[in-house]
């Protein structure tokens, strides 16, 4: 289906993109995660024709994209901002693509309908824009992007503006209607959450390069990089220093190392620990702040370790934790 080829991209002499390659196959939800400003709405606006690589190629079904205008790729769009057509009803809104296409009346107004039972919701044709709730009007956008049938979906952080637990349900939606209409997409996100939700597959964009693609069972098992570790949130990502063949001695003590790596002695790596009751290794540190979550403390131990805890420790208490050691890298 889609295929981006070592794309590049520069502002201003400061490189933004640097090689993206990725394919997205029929019926596949990509996700890209990424910090904000690491060039994922870029990368999209590309994918889109709304604006141009420096170098690499986008195809569709073996075919270069670089002749066709965006009108003409059958993308579908949505935004975080909903970028409804304030002036237009819901029935119009949604309609616009078919119109655009001069699809026959009588197919719009059926098409129109089937769109807002997919999305639920019936019956909110006449309804003015500016009366809908966020999540709402965001269900009018993915509206309105599904009605031409679109090849392929592009998300671009659809859920940022909304609170919480509109967020879920929407997700859940999305997911919904996608697995439904097998329509490959890619869902752009800076939320990891949202990520392991929705996707298929997990692309990292981290300094202009997809540093990790996996599903999201194989990024938790084996993240690669301390970036994607911390982006996901997974543990205490430490540096140490190697002191011998399998010794790495970092601030909060030596750890043995059990990878296939071969490290020379002065190495620096980085670490994961994770807080584990199978772990091989403990560690013993001074308790520096607690803090309730959900159901357990978050407690912050010296050298900025954070680990959770079923019972309260007291600051300033020293406490031993058993740790689970794995390089990144
Ligand atoms: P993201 O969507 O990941 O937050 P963007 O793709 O929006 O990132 O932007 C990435 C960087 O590229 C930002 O630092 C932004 O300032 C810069 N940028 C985006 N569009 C332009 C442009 N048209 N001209 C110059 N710089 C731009
Ligand atoms: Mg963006």
């Amino acid at each position: 289906m889609l295929e981006v080829r070592n794309i590049f991209k520069t502002y201003d002499n400061k490189p933004l993109l640097r090689g993206i390659s990725f394919s997205v196959s029929q019926g596949e939800t990509i996700c890209l995660l990424g910090a904000s400003g690491s060039g994922k709405s870029t990368l999209l606006r590309m994918i889109a024709g709304l604006e141009s690589p420096e170098s690499g190629h986008f195809l569709f079904n073996q075919i270069d994209l670089d002749q066709t205008p965006p009108h003409l790729r059958d993308f579908g769009l949505v935004f975080q901002d909903y970028g409804l057509f304030p002036h237009l009803n819901i029935f119009d809104n949604v309609a616009f693509g078919l119109k655009m296409r001069n699809v026959p009346t009588e197919k719009i107004n059926s098409r129109v309908v089937e769109m807002l039972d997919l999305v639920n919701l019936q019956g909110f044709e006449k309804r003015k824009v500016t009366d809908l709730s966020g999540g709402e009007q965001q269900r009018v956008a993915l509206a309105r992007a599904l009605a031409p049938s679109p090849c392929l979906l592009m998300f671009d952080e659809p859920l940022g503006a909304l609170d919480k637990s509109l967020k879920e349900d929407l997700l859940n939606q999305i997911r919904a209607i996608l697995h439904k209409t097998k329509i490959p997409a890619i869902y752009v996100t800076h939320d990891q959450d949202e990520a392991f939700t929705i996707a298929d597959r997990i692309l990292f964009l981290h300094e202009g390069e997809i540093i990790r693609d996996g599903t999201p069972n194989e990024a938790w098992t084996n993240p690669k990089s301390a970036w994607t570790a911390r982006m996901l949130g997974m543990g205490n990502v430490i540096e140490g220093v190697i002191i011998s063949a399998n010794k790495v001695k970092t601030e909060v003590g030596i750890f043995t190392l059990n990878c296939k790596h071969k490290y020379s002695k002065g190495e620096r790596i980085s670490l994961l620990l994770k807080q584990s009751e199978r772990g091989m290794d403990e560690i013993k540190l001074k308790v520096e702040d607690v803090l309730f979550k959900q159901d357990r403390f978050q407690v912050k131990l010296r050298g900025g370790l954070v680990i959770h805890l079923k019972d309260e420790p007291k600051i300033g208490q020293i406490i031993r934790v058993k740790v689970q050691v794995e390089c990144l890298s």
